[in-house]
């Protein structure tokens, strides 16, 4: 059976494959938080576009400083104007965070290093050439690429096109993802269920999964198990540039998503992975598009949406499949999880100190020289630097029909599949990611 890294790659590769670049619309810079660039945003000037000071104080050659040496302040300049007097040799110029060096000048001394008397300023030390100024398009130059095509735009990255000019850009229509739940026992979560019915839970996880991509979820309802109901369905839900199911994906008697598919000509190219949760998982190639028949139990659902789905989307998405960011932590208890399968476990993970506040801990501090003054831990305080390493501690749940655990964790545990004890203390896996 395929591993999870396997499959990943699997469904990366078949999307890279058969995805076309998406289409363009052009969309207002504030509209554009986490949409995918259809465009390289370039400089439309040097940035910073003039020598910029980035302290209060005095414009000054660097040549006349030295401690004690006076300069005669010729004037001021804040940030916005326009510098016209040159400092020379002898002089300087008051000097504001964000001004524009005056000619003649190539260093700002900070107005803490001098003393100000009337028209003259006497210095307490020697500056270099380009202290205290960030030059002319050190940071970027006219003409040049600030954002790729293919870059999510991030807070950061909406700064950056907002510096350069970039107030509409051009970015990737949002891909369509249809979701299809399955099962006779689910209705839709808006009613009350009957004692033997549940909400369906999955389609709002996977909308919101879905929306945290920046796709567009494209809901069609929850379908009886039976063929018919399934085929009309999925024929809808082909139309999209990916369909996501969920439920129907076992080997039980009214588990039809996988026959179903076939009926559509979908290529079956996975329908296990060694997870748990999420062992039955199918990733099918439909007429042109990529299907995931998702275990219905929604931990299951969540965690292989994560695993598989998510790169897939961002390659529809046009833009390259987000890493895989596993962190290791201290595991907190023993674990025990049956080998061959790779686990992950709703979990939570947490820095600060590896022990809870000891009476060593909270003791005050002693200082040198002082009666008590202990020598070894005179090396650790005050200045010890502490970089903890995180903590992780698996959930007590019910397995993978447990939501309520997993609305709790925020992190997955990740359990190799050739470990079926693993002791408190050890360096373990874990999934951080918006779990
Ligand atoms: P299945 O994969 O269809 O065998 O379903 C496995 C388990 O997940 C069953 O207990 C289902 O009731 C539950 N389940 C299936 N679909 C959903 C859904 N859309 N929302 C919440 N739970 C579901
Ligand atoms: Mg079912």
């Amino acid at each position: 059976m395929l591993s999870y890294q396997q499959a990943r790659a699997i469904v990366v590769s078949r999307l890279g494959a058969l995805t076309r670049e998406p289409q363009p619309e052009s969309i207002a810079l504030l509209h554009a938080p986490g949409r995918i660039l259809a465009q390289e945003i370039l400089s439309d000037r040097d940035y910073p576009p003039f020598d910029r000071s980035i302290r209060d104080g005095y414009a000054v050659r660097a040549a006349d400083t030295h401690p004690g040496a006076t300069l005669r302040c010729l004037g001021e300049l804040k940030a916005g104007d326009s510098p016209s007097t040159a400092v020379q040799p002898g002089s300087c110029i008051q000097i504001m965070t964000g001004a524009a060096l005056p000619p003649g000048a190539d260093a700002v001394i900070m107005i803490e290093h001098t003393k100000h008397d009337a028209d003259t300023i006497t210095l307490d030390r020697a500056i270099k050439s380009g202290q205290h100024v960030v030059a002319r398009a050190s940071e970027q130059s006219a003409g040049t690429s600030v954002l790729k095509k293919g870059t999510r735009l991030g807070f950061a990255q909406i700064a950056a096109a907002a510096q350069v000019g970039a107030s509409q850009v051009t970015v990737y229509r949002k891909a369509s993802v249809a979701i299809l739940s399955t099962g006779d026992e689910v209705v839709d979560f808006t009613t009350t269920p009957g004692p033997f019915q549940i909400r369906n839970s999955n389609s709002v996880s996977l909308a919101a999964q879905i929306a945290e991509l920046r796709a567009e979820p494209f809901f069609l309802g929850i379908a009886k198990d039976t063929a018919e109901d399934l085929r009309a369905r999925i024929t809808a839900g082909i139309q999209a540039d990916a369909l996501i199911l969920s439920g129907g994906v076992s080997a039980g008697k009214y588990d039809l998503v996988e026959p179903v598919l076939k009926e559509f000509g979908a290529d079956t190219v996975f329908d296990a992975v060694a997870i748990r949760p999420g062992k039955p998982i199918v990733f099918a190639l439909c007429q042109g598009k990529p299907v995931f028949g998702l275990p219905g139990n929604p931990v299951s659902t969540m965690v292989t949406f994560d695993l598989f789905v998510r790169p897939a989307i961002e390659i529809l998405s046009g833009t390259d499949p987000s890493s895989f960011p596993l962190l290791e932590a201290t595991l907190t208890q023993r674990l025990q999880e049956r080998s061959g399968l790779t686990h992950f476990l709703p979990a939570l993970l947490e820095w600060g100190s590896s022990a809870p506040a000891s009476a060593d801990s909270t003791r005050p501090r002693l200082e040198q020289g002082k009666p008590g003054f202990d020598q070894q831990n005179a090396q650790l305080e005050p200045h010890a630097p502490s970089f903890p390493a995180p903590r992780v501690t698996p959930l007590s749940w019910q397995g993978s029909g447990d939501i309520i655990a997993m609305s709790r964790a925020n992190c997955l545990l990740v359990v190799p599949p050739d470990r079926e004890t693993i002791e408190s203390g050890e360096r373990v896996q874990v999934l951080p990611r918006g779990l």
